[in-house]
C-alpha cells in the first residue's frame, strides 16, 4: 500500500524532463498566518487560488505543494482536454446531464484558455480532435454506442474505418474509430508550470512543503507543514486522492496509478510510420485500454496499465509499454522508449467527483478520475466561490453528482483485483 502523505514517485515526470529546468518557489521556513490555504498545486488547487484572488483581491492566499510543480499528477497526464462531455448512456436523462456538464466545462475551459493566452503560457495547446478507437469486435460495438450518444447530443463526429485510422496514425492496429473534433492536446508539465508561475503576486506558493496534519483551533485552522505551522480561517484540500491521508473521504475515493512513456525521436526517413496527420491523439474504447499521441514531429506517447494504491516496478512498466508500442508499430521495433513514468489519479466508484464543504472553514475537491485538466479547473474555480459563500453550489452538485461509497479495505483491494482481472480480459487487444 502507498502510505505516504503525498505521492512520492519513483521516477521523474517525462513531460517535465522534456522542458528546460525550472527553479521551484521556496519551501516554507517559518510559521505563517493567512486568510486562505490551499493544499496541492495541481489544476484544482491553482484554480481555487486564482479564483479566490479574482473575487477577493486583498486576501492573503497560500498554496502548499509537497513536490515541485511539474512533478505532480497535473504534469504527468496525457494532455487530452476539452469541454464536450459525452453522455454515459443513450437516454434523454443522460443526454441532459451531459449537456449541463458541458456548459460548466466550457465556461472553465474558456477561463483556462484565457489565462494561457494572457500569460503567454507556451504549452502547445492545439485543437486537434481525438480518435476513439477499437481493436476488437466488442470495442467496436461499444464505440457504435458512443456514436449514438454523440448523435443524441448533437456532438459532431466522423466514423473511421481501419484504413482511415491507419492513414492518420500510421498503424493498422485499429478496426473502427470515431473522430471527435472538440479535443485539445497540450504539454501538461508546461501548462501547470506556466499556471503556477503566472499566479498573482499576493498568492504565495510554497513548493517542496507538504502539509502533514490539520486541526481546528477556535475559529481557524492550523496546518502542520514541513516548514512551520500555518493558520488560516479557510482551507481547501486540493490534493486529490491524498485528501484521505487527513482522514476525510476515505470511503469515497481510491488511488489508481497509471503509466506513460515517450519514445526517442523517430528517424526523418521513418516519419511516415507516424501517419499523415501532423498531430493526433487516440483514446481507447475500453477503460483499461491504451492512450496514444504523436508528440511534435517525431515521437510517440503510449499510456496504459493500472495499479491500485501502489506503484509498479518501472522495469516491468517499461517492458509492458514497449510491448504495446511494438504491437501497434512493428516497423518501429528498433525505437526505444526515452522517458517512462507513472502518476496517481483519484478514482471514484461512480465516476463523480467529491466537491464541497467538509466542516466549518474546510473544503475539498477531488476525484476527477482521468480528466482533471478541465474538470479540476472547473471544480476548483467553483470551490473558491463556495468558500466565499457565493455562487450556486446546487448547480455543481446536480450536474456533476457526488462520489458514491466505496467498500472499505480489505474488500476494496480484493474487489479491485477481481474487477481488473475481468476487465483486463475483456480489454484484450485494446490494452
Ligand atoms: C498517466 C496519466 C494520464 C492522464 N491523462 C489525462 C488526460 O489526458 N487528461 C486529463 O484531463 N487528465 C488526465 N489524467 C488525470 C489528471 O492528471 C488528474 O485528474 C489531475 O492531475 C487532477 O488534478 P488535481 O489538481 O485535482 O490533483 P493533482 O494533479 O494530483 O494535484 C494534487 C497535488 O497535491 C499535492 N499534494 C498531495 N498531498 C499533499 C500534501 N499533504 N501537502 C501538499 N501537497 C500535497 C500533490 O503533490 C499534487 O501535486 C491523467 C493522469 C495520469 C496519471
Amino acid at each position: 500500500m502507498f502510505k505516504e502523505i503525498f505521492p512520492n514517485y519513483s521516477t521523474p515526470c517525462g513531460w517535465n524532463r522534456m522542458l528546460a529546468m525550472r527553479t521551484p518557489r521556496s519551501a516554507l521556513k517559518n510559521d505563517l498566518t493567512v486568510d486562505y490555504v490551499i493544499v496541492g498545486a495541481g489544476y484544482t488547487g491553482l484554480a481555487i487560488a486564482r479564483r479566490l484572488h479574482e473575487l477577493d483581491p486583498q486576501a492573503r492566499i497560500a498554496v502548499f505543494e509537497a513536490s515541485s510543480v511539474g512533478e505532480g499528477s497535473s504534469a504527468r497526464n496525457s494532455g487530452f482536454t476539452g469541454s464536450e462531455v459525452l453522455p454515459r448512456t443513450v437516454t434523454l436523462a443522460g443526454a441532459e446531464k451531459a449537456r449541463r456538464q458541458t456548459a460548466l466545462m466550457r465556461e472553465a475551459f474558456d477561463w483556462l484558455a484565457g489565462i494561457i493566452a494572457r500569460a503567454g503560457i507556451e504549452c502547445d495547446l492545439q485543437k486537434v480532435g481525438s480518435i476513439r478507437a477499437a481493436a476488437t469486435e466488442a470495442g467496436e460495438a461499444s464505440l457504435r454506442q458512443v456514436a449514438e450518444v454523440a448523435k443524441l447530443n448533437g456532438i459532431s463526429h466522423t466514423v473511421l474505418g481501419r484504413n482511415e485510422i491507419a492513414e492518420r496514425i500510421g498503424s493498422e492496429y485499429y478496426r473502427f474509430g470515431i473522430y471527435l473534433n472538440d479535443t485539445y492536446l497540450l504539454q501538461p508539465a508546461a501548462l501547470i508550470r506556466g499556471l503556477a508561475d503566472a499566479l498573482p503576486e499576493n498568492v504565495a506558493l510554497y513548493e517542496n512543503t507538504s502539509v502533514r496534519r490539520l486541526k481546528r483551533n477556535g475559529g481557524s485552522w492550523e496546518l502542520l507543514t514541513d516548514g512551520g505551522v500555518v493558520r488560516a480561517r479557510s482551507v481547501a484540500l486540493a490534493n486529490n486522492g491524498f485528501i484521505r491521508r487527513f482522514g476525510y473521504l476515505k470511503c469515497r475515493m481510491t488511488t489508481i496509478f497509471t503509466y506513460a512513456a515517450v519514445t526517442h525521436p523517430v528517424a526523418e526517413t521513418e516519419l511516415d510510420h507516424l501517419g499523415q496527420s501532423p498531430a493526433w491523439g487516440l483514446l481507447p474504447s475500453h477503460r483499461l485500454g491504451t492512450t496514444l499521441r504523436r508528440i511534435g514531429r517525431d515521437r510517440l506517447m503510449v499510456r496504459s496499465l493500472y495499479a491500485h494504491e501502489h506503484e509498479v516496478p518501472i522495469d516491468e512498466v517499461s517492458a509492458k509499454l514497449r510491448d504495446r508500442f511494438i504491437r501497434r508499430w512493428p516497423g518501429l521495433r528498433h525505437v526505444e522508449l526515452e522517458y517512462v513514468w507513472g502518476g496517481a489519479t483519484a478514482f471514484t466508484m461512480n465516476g463523480a467527483p467529491w466537491w464541497g464543504k467538509l466542516e466549518e472553514g474546510l473544503f475539498a475537491s477531488g476525484g476527477c478520475n482521468g480528466s482533471g485538466i478541465a474538470k479540476g479547473t472547473m471544480l476548483g474555480r467553483h470551490l473558491a466561490e463556495l468558500m466565499l459563500g457565493i455562487g450556486n453550489p446546487a448547480k455543481i452538485s446536480s450536474a456533476m453528482g457526488t462520489a458514491s461509497l466505496i467498500a472499505p479495505e480489505p474488500f476494496r483491494s480484493i474487489g479491485f483485483r477481481i474487477v481488473s482481472a475481468i476487465e483486463s480480459r475483456k480489454a484484450g487487444l485494446e490494452a
